[in-house]
């Protein structure tokens, strides 16, 4: 086997999957230039800060493996190699400390993405890695990879090179998809990309609408088919999302595909009884039916949510039928809210596409990683340990073929 050494790797896709790629490879000698068409990386990575950057899960390997459903079998080597212990370790070289919260999520303890980042970046630069802002991947010219730059037309010719573009979601931060035509007309199978952790449209009154939009509902438990979890939703113009909808979000999303709509089933008082839900809805018989809503413990948002109801506007007298129906609210679901504002997406290159180590079977020499990659995940670090462990994988498939070669 010949030395890697001297080679020279493009990434395309400034995101976490690019960056991990580019970190392993330029550790073992490889000349690596980043493109990315967005004036900087990682743009949703920086979004993902916003919201306290949940980097992994600290549940047991075995229980977080399961959380990839179909595509566990695929990614399992890659999330073995990196696992959510090697990530905190990751962080930790990088000057950046980590911690447990109460759910067992795991974030960085600034509850942000900029200065792990900055870190990383750094990293980066002093192992030489070169990054091309504002440069869009066009396509293939025969075996080159060609960019629109800053600096006009580019063309690379590297010995191999790793695509991190991303899925579709939050186009505006860079990913949108666009890379499918130009890999499915070089024989590459994309399943379709479809929104993953994203909101869900129903046909809320004007008035609550206007009046909701918003709103939380917390601590509620929502059930679907055979599935049933606590978390908060909130509601918004135009349906419900927040991380107890994303969590069924995939169940709820192929619902809607098959059948036209989803009915959820909603315990708005999940801790209280419902016999003594029944005893405090019955109060002082001149009180209003809000008034005794608000003593049983609903917020106003909650008790709006309850006229909502798939049944229609009216609520029972009857304190028992009442509480019922405060445990077991039905609203139908009727789509699915657009990709650009789902958290990720499901979808993306087959797996069947691909050889060990994520090369492309069709086109020589090309890996992928992150997210364009057929899997889908919950929220709760999954997505981005995934990204971290699948970029990694596809530089060392780089590195072993570079080494045969
Ligand atoms: C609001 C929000 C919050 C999130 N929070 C979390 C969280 O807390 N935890 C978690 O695990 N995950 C979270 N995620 C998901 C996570 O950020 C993504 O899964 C992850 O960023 C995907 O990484 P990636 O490297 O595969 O792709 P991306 O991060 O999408 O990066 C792809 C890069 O490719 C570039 N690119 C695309 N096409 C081209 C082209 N033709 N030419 C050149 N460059 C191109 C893009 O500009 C982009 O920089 C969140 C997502 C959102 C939207």
């Amino acid at each position: 086997m010949s030395s890697p050494a001297g080679k020279r790797v493009i990434i395309v896709g400034a995101g976490p999957a690019g960056l991990a790629a580019a970190e392993v490879l330029a550790q073992a000698g490889i000349a690596v230039t980043i493109h990315d068409r967005m004036p900087n990386p990682a743009r949703k990575f920086l979004l993902a800060g916003r919201g306290g950057l949940n980097l992994t899960h600290s549940e047991d390997l075995e229980t977080f493996l399961t959380r990839y459903g179909d595509a566990r079998t695929d990614l399992e080597p890659a999330i073995r190699a990196f696992a959510p212990d090697d990530l905190r370790l990751w962080c930790e070289s990088l000057g950046i400390e980590t911690f447990v919260g109460s759910s067992g999520r795991v974030f960085p303890k600034q509850m942000k993405a900029s200065p792990l980042l900055r870190a990383w970046l750094g990293r980066l630069a002093g192992l030489g890695v070169q990054l091309v802002a504002h440069s869009n991947w066009t396509g293939w010219d025969s075996d080159a990879l060609t960019f629109d730059t800053a600096d006009g037309p580019r063309t690379e010719r590297p010995s191999a090179s790793i695509f991190a573009l991303g899925g579709a979601s939050w186009p505006r931060l860079g990913s949108d998809g666009s890379w499918q035509s130009a890999f499915a007309a070089r024989g590459v199978a994309i399943a379709p990309l479809r929104p993953a952790n994203s909101g869900f449209l129903a046909s809320w009154s004007p008035l609550f609408r206007q009046k909701c939009a918003g709103q939380p509902l917390k601590r509620i438990l929502l059930r679907f088919e055979d599935q049933e979890l606590r978390g908060e939703a909130l509601l918004t113009a135009y349906g419900l999302e927040g991380n107890a909808i994303y969590a069924l979000s995939n169940r709820l999303r192929e619902a809607i595909a098959s059948e036209g709509q989803a009915e959820l089933e909603i315990d708005l008082l999940p801790d209280i009884p419902l016999d003594k839900l029944a005893q405090r809805l019955a109060g002082p018989r001149k009180d209003s039916v809000s008034n005794r809503l608000r003593k049983a413990g609903l917020s106003a948002a909650a008790a709006s949510f309850l006229r909502e109801d798939d049944r229609g506007p009216q609520l029972p007298a009857d304190p028992l039928r009442l509480a019922h129906r405060i445990k077991q609210s039905r609203i139908r679901l009727t789509g699915v809210a657009p990709i650009e504002r789902a958290i990720s997406t499901a979808g993306g290159v087959t797996w069947s596409s691909l050889n060990a180590e994520y090369s492309l079977k069709s086109i020589p020499n090309t890996f992928v990683a992150g997210e364009m990659l057929d899997w889908e995940a919950p929220t709760g670090g999954y997505l981005l340990q995934a990204c971290f462990a699948t970029g990694r994988v596809a530089a060392r498939g780089v590195l072993a073929r570079l080494a045969s070669s």
